[in-house]
Formats: C-alpha cells, structure tokens, sequence
C-alpha cells in the first residue's frame, strides 16, 4: 500500500518559473516496474493468461500469446462487474485480467465500497465466481494487488515540505473509506515518502530489475522445494502450514507477543506478519526466520496500528 507523491496534486503551481520538484508519476511508476521482478511467466501460466484476454478480445492483431506478466490499473470510477466481472454474458473483470500479474489501484479510498468489498472473495479464493439462472462460471484470479492512497485528503499529513491543514475528522473519514477486512488481506502496507526529483535521477547503483527478479526467483525456488509444487507460495500458506515452516525461536515469539498485544492485531494479521518474515528469510537465503527479518515483517503492519488502533 503506498502514498501517493505529492507532486500528483494537481494543485501544485506549474509554469516555465516553477520547475517540478518531484517526481510526478512515482507511485504508478513504481507499480509498474513489479512485474519486472517477478518470475517470468511459465508456459502454463502463459496460455491462462491468453484464453483470458482472447475470450474478451483483448489480444492485439497478431499476436498469439502473452509472454510478460499483465499490469492492470482500473479507474476508480471502474463498476463492481468491470472489476470482478459480471454482466448478462458474464466477462472476466479486471481481477482475471490482471491473472499472474499485478492489479493496481491508485487512489484506493475513492473507489466505490462496496465495489471494494468484492475484492475479498477473490483475494481469498484466487478464483471469481459469477452465478446467472443459466451457469455458474468461475475465472482464474490469482493475482498481486497493490494500492495506494494518501495519508490525508490534501496528501501531505507525512511531507516535512508542505504543511497539512487536514483535521483529526477529516482523516479518519477519508482512511475509513477502506475497510478494515480488506486492509487486513493486503500483506504490506508501506509508506512510499516524497522523494526529490534530483535524488530520484541520482539514485542509479540501487539493485537493477534484473538482480531483483534473480533474488525473487531464488526464494520462489526456496518455496518449490518447502512445499514441492512451484506455484504455491508462502503468501499462501494454511494456518496448519505457516505453523509448521515459520517456527521462531524464543526471542522472536517474545517480539510477536508484543507486537500483536501493542497493535492489537487480527489472527490474521499474526499469520500474515509470519509469511512476509518467512518470505523475508527465504530472500535472504537464510533457513531459520530471525529476529531482524521478523521485526521488518511487523513494520508492514503499520496502517493497522495507525487506522483502527
Ligand atoms: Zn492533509
């Protein structure tokens, strides 16, 4: 889950004396760039993803099959059955558009409720079902779904630059647009700070796609052997499972107990906190989950401390 930049504020002074400061596509730019980090597509995988977006002709002319991971970024405005799919021949929707890829949805608190609210069931179950009087279809939605929202209505609650003039009031109205339950299945919430645009040009020796995608599929292979099958991930993990593979040792049951007794948190979130530290690990090529990977796991959780504590 990420803040937006501020310089997407629209309000922001533009004209030949006032060059932009920041940067003002980062969060989409961001978004974006994950399916570069992914695996790549398996062939199996390949040809799901091609009998979705040729059963709604979406393919383009000549091409024959769809190689790359699918980025989707639907509007706001996007209706319950554009977004999970529906209609009286029932279509897939976004969610199996974006099947092994990534969906994104900026400005989350703007989308529709309950248009949100069936995003659960396909989160969940990795499928969406669609019932009509006539047949009951099922299209594959197994998907990465990242958001992003701002901290407060005017965006600069977090932005030591610009001063917020939002109140108590109007914060928690604008956040308690998205429910709990959703923000619950999401597994990281991040703050993306306002970067210069200067330090965003300079920042060139960081990790390039490429390292990164060679790290993920490392842990990816980590995760076949764990549970033999090289589509299940840890993020999937049963409660059963993520007993057995993310045991901790006393120290990191200590900081756990405290974590989940100080922010509250969900059995859900508890689990969710020891896939992403067993993820964490398994980037890290270490076998056993150790405290530092832990505590960079509970620091994901931070919009359940600061929303609904
Ligand atoms: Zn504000």
């Amino acid at each position: 889950m990420w803040h937006r930049f501020p310089s997407g504020d629209r309000r922001q002074p533009r004209g030949a004396w006032c060059k932009p400061v920041y940067t003002v596509t980062g969060k989409t730019m961001l978004a974006r760039r994950l399916p570069t980090i992914l695996p790549m597509l398996g062939l199996d995988e390949s040809l799901e993803t091609t009998r979705i977006y040729s059963s709604v002709g979406l393919m383009r002319p000549g091409q024959s099959i769809i190689a790359t991971r699918p980025f989707r970024s639907p509007h706001h405005t996007t209706s319950e059955a554009g977004l999970v799919g529906g209609g009286t021949v029932p279509a897939p929707g976004e969610v199996s558009l974006a099947h092994h890829g990534v969906l994104f949805l900026d400005e989350l608190p703007e989308f529709n409720r309950h248009t949100l609210e069936v995003l659960r069931q396909p989160l969940e179950d990795g499928v969406v079902t669609i019932s009509r009087a006539t047949a009951t279809l099922t299209f594959p939605a197994r998907l990465m779904l990242v958001a992003a929202l701002n901290p407060c209505p005017c965006g600069y609650l977090t932005d030591p630059r610009r001063e917020c003039h939002c109140t108590q009031r109007q914060i928690r109205a604008y956040m308690g647009k998205i429910s709990g339950p959703l923000l619950d299945r999401i597994d990281i919430h991040l703050d993306v700070p306002a970067v210069p645009y200067r330090e965003l040009r300079a920042a060139r020796d960081g990790a390039s796609s490429a390292r990164m995608r060679e790290q993920v599929q490392q842990a990816r292979a980590a995760q076949a052997d764990r549970f033999g099958d090289t589509r299940m991930t840890n993020a999937h993990m049963s409660h059963r499972q993520v007993k057995q593979y993310c045991g901790l040792d006393d120290a990191g049951e200590m900081l756990l107990k405290q974590a989940v007794r100080e922010m509250g948190l969900s059995a859900r979130a508890h689990d969710k906190i020891l896939r992403t530290a067993r993820t964490i690990a398994d980037l890290e090529g270490a076998d056993a989950i150790e405290a530092t990977h832990l505590s960079e796991a509970v620091q994901y959780r931070r919009l359940d401390r600061n929303l609904f504590a």
